[in-house]
């Protein structure tokens, strides 16, 4: 802890140095754990990510820390030994006081000395040796624990106590309740919901009937699950090889990466397992990344199942407490697999041998506030650093990875079929545009639900429901639908915020902004002409819901979208009941898409392929492929079959093409010869430099400066050449959050040369005016 400007700080010590430069060095306050925190290895990680994203690197060392240790620690002010002199009457007061105490904190300095500006006077006293200011942890959060009352002697004969008891009546009752709820209830329970006074329980206590007692509550949804049984299987001839090919990457001891390319249902997990189980023989550790959205008990149950108590989950739902304890663990080797998403990449494992990123196109992946780190290629480098082996696991690899792999700086390891013999489901394109055209009158009449619903994936539902299979019905889209307007004035409600349209919420009955959040009720008539005839145009997952319970009446309908799991772990109840049996259809956006082994899936329906397709983004026809390729193959995955139907009004696209075959390499090809000309990621790397400010101008006018300033630099450093500038231009959604947003693209294919420009730009170049911001993206996953 260090003196900052009027205040203090939590710093991190770095490196030590024996002398310095500068004049006037002020002392340490105090210091929060003598341990290092982070490894040396660890350190050359953070070194790096701070010079490739263009990041102080404090804020790198808190994102890899727990959140607990840069809490504000407990400060105690204590007397040292040394000589005392030249004080002013105010430090001898402080002397004095706390001269033969064990110290106290500066707080209670304050009010018992009624000395306001204390702070001043405790650093001279530090810095003059007299006294110290030592800085312990806060404590660590209190597990959360319920008082408990437990029978402690079991009567078979009530008569016998009944003796006992004596008179005491409503003891018996309550001991008969305990007893018929398994000899254990909540001691709140006992006297709010059946009513019995604290003495009655006391009484039970005193005669040795029952005893009380504090009980942990548990949190984590992820300990005490089944251990899924389905990891005990014998690797196939093709994993079988992959996993010999990686463990002979992992014998060379080098640090590399693998590019693990297995259709859905190839049996990738299971190749992860024996990976890491041969690697823990070593005595070496492991960490595996899953999309958020992955990280579910049916997924942790299968590395649970091979590796018991040496699985700490990282997860969200962790209170702090929880996570420092994981972390702990992790570092003194007590566990030594690390599952987890994105930021358990930064995990303490102690001796790395691998780390699996699963899904590794996963959107997710990016982190998109400081630090704006890529988990997956964050991943790669620290494989290297630490001599570990890093798979990167997919059946759709980002063309990053497919690029690296191209270039051999990826080993590649292909599981080309599904195992046990299935083969991937057949797809079909239902054309929009026919649909249409069979359907213009009724459309006209206001009624669209065969365009929701075309009558092949009508009749393939009933087919499904009849034979009591499930069905997935995906639509990218959450809420009614995506803009509403009106057919006399054609004005459209949006943000007034941010520059885009406003959802329209049925449930809710509101208007809701998907970006900033901002909603209001929703009006039956247009706010500028006042008109009702309003048309709510691009369908979302609501509206589809409605038409499937009033096409299928009595079915049962669950739809996952973000609205629908805003509970910590409602997403994995839906999935509960989907793999109970509960569910007939299941509907929901890119979420439903992710990871899911039902095998009573047969049918998956896409209702409309073509959304995000034309976001004016680069990456939106690989995203749509990814989706596409990802929910088809939730179709089939047991011995029932299945078959999936896209609704499209894009039927010759190649996206639809390639999806129609499940042909990544096809869809990788045409995909990488788009991205040449103009140049896009993987043949060059991207910086998105954004500007924002509530004031449009000024945001407009200092992306012009950050644009001549980079200008310079680039001739300053004779890089000209190898770097271009895109831009600058308003982003794609102009205003977010009542800011305005400008922004450039830098593109170079390299990197040294980005590292060069980017650097100076977030160390030297100052922003003009009032509340303007600079965000230097590295590698963007989105352009909007
Ligand atoms: P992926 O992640 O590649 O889509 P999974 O790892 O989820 O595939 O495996 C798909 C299914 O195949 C799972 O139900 C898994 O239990 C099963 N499975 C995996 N390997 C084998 C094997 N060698 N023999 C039999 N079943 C297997
Ligand atoms: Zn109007
Ligand atoms: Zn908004």
């Amino acid at each position: 802890m260090v003196p900052f400007g009027s205040g203090e700080r939590i710093g991190f010590v770095v490196a030590l140095t024996a002398e310095t430069k500068l004049r006037k060095v002020k002392a340490i306050l105090g210091v929060l754990g003598s341990h290092p925190s982070v490894t040396k290895k660890q350190m050359d990680l953070a070194v790096w990510m701070a010079e490739y994203y263009a990041t102080p690197l404090g804020i790198i060392l808190r994102a890899m820390l727990p959140a607990f240790l840069s809490r504000v620690p407990k400060e105690r002010v204590q007397l040292l030994d040394g000589p005392a002199t030249g004080l002013t009457p105010r430090q001898q007061r402080i002397v004095k006081f706390l001269d033969g105490t064990n110290g106290y904190s500066p707080d209670i300095l304050r009010r018992r000395l009624g000395i306001g500006a204390i702070r001043s006077d405790l650093r001279a006293l530090v810095n003059d040796g007299v006294v110290e200011i030592k800085a312990e942890p806060p404590d660590t959060p209190p597990v959360k624990t319920v008082r408990i009352v437990k029978i402690n002697r079991w009567f078979e004969d009530l008569a016998e106590l009944e003796r006992l008891l004596g008179r005491a009546k409503r003891q018996l009752e309550a001991y008969q309740i305990l007893a018929s709820s398994g000899g254990k209830l909540e001691l709140s329970h006992l006297v709010k919901q059946s009513g019995f006074s604290r003495g009655v329980v006391t009484g039970l206590e005193k005669k040795g009937v029952v005893q009380i007692e504090d009980m942990e509550v548990n949190r984590d949804p992820f300990s005490g699950i089944p251990m899924s049984d389905k990891m005990k299987h014998v690797p196939t001839e093709d994993q079988a090889t992959a996993i010999k090919t990686i463990l002979a990457l992992h014998e060379e001891g080098k640090g590399a990466s693998a590019l693990l390319h297995g259709v859905t249902g190839s049996g990738k997990t299971l190749v992860y397992v024996e990976v890491i189980k041969k690697i823990l023989e070593e005595g070496k550790g492991a960490i595996v990344l899953v999309p958020e959205i992955s990280l579910t008990p049916q997924t942790v149950s299968r590395f649970r199942a091979r590796f018991g108590d040496q699985v700490a989950v990282l997860h969200s739902g962790l209170s702090e407490g929880e996570r420092f304890d994981a972390w702990r663990q992790l570092k003194t080797g007590e566990r030594r697999v690390a599952v987890g998403a994105r930021s358990v990449v930064f995990a303490p494992v102690k001796n790395l041998g691998v780390i699996v990123v699963d899904e590794e196109h996963d959107a997710t992946y990016k982190q998109n506030e400081a630090p704006r780190y890529q988990a997956r290629d964050v991943a790669t480098v620290r494989a290297i650093k630490e001599g570990a082996i890093c798979i990167l696991g997919s059946a759709t690899p980002s063309l990053e990875s497919w690029h690296n792999r191209e270039k051999g700086k990826f080993h590649y390891i292909g599981l080309p079929d599904r195992v046990g013999g299935g083969s991937l489901p057949p797809v079909h394109t239902v054309d929009l545009r026919k649909e249409l055209q069979n359907n213009k009158s009724s459309i006209k009449s206001g009624d669209d639900a065969s365009m929701v619903l075309s009558p092949v994936l009508k009749e393939a539902m009933g087919v499904r429901i009849a034979r009591r299979e499930q069905t997935l019905l995906l639509l990218n889209r959450r809420g009614y639908s995506s803009f509403v307007q009106c057919r006399s004035c054609g004005g459209v409600e949006n943000c007034t915020k941010c520059s885009i349209s406003l959802t329209y919420h049925r449930h809710r009955g509101q208007m809701v902004c998907h970006h900033c959040g901002q909603s209001k009720k929703a009006l039956a008539r247009c706010s500028s002409c006042s008109s009702s005839d309003l048309s709510f145009k691009g369908m979302g997952t609501e509206q589809v819901e409605r038409i499937v319970n009033e096409t299928f009446p009595g079915v049962r309908v669950a739809r996952m979208d973000v609205d629908t799991t805003s509970g910590k772990w409602s997403h994995q109840e839906i999935l509960g009941r989907v793999g109970r049996g509960e569910v007939d259809i299941l509907l929901g956006t890119q979420m439903i898409s992710k990871g899911l082994d039902f095998p009573r899936v047969t049918l998956v329906g896409v209702i409309n392929a073509d959304v995000g397709m034309h976001l004016p983004d680069f990456r939106s026809s690989e995203r749509t492929f990814q989706l596409l390729s990802q929910v088809a193959g939730r179709a089939g995955r047991g011995s029932l079959g299945g078959e999936v139907f896209i609704q499209t009004f894009l039927p010759e696209h190649y996206v639809l093409q390639a999806a129609l075959k499940h042909d990544y390499m096809g869809f990788a090809r045409k995909e990488m010869s788009q991205r040449q000309n103009p140049a896009y990621p993987p043949f060059v790397r991207l910086v998105n430099v954004v500007i924002n400010s509530p004031d449009n101008e000024c945001a407009a006018d200092n992306i012009e400066m950050a644009t001549r300033f980079l200008d310079v630099a680039k001739k300053r450093m004779s890089i000209g050449g190898e770097v271009g500038v895109v831009g600058p231009a308003p982003c794609p959604i102009e205003k977010i959050h009542d800011r305005w947003r400008w922004h450039f693209l830098v593109r170079s294919a390299s990197v040294s040369a980005l590292n060069q420009l980017i650097g100076p730009l977030t160390k030297e170049f100052k922003t003009k005016g009032r509340d303007v911001r600079l965000i230097v993206d590295r590698d963007p996953s989105s352009l909007l």
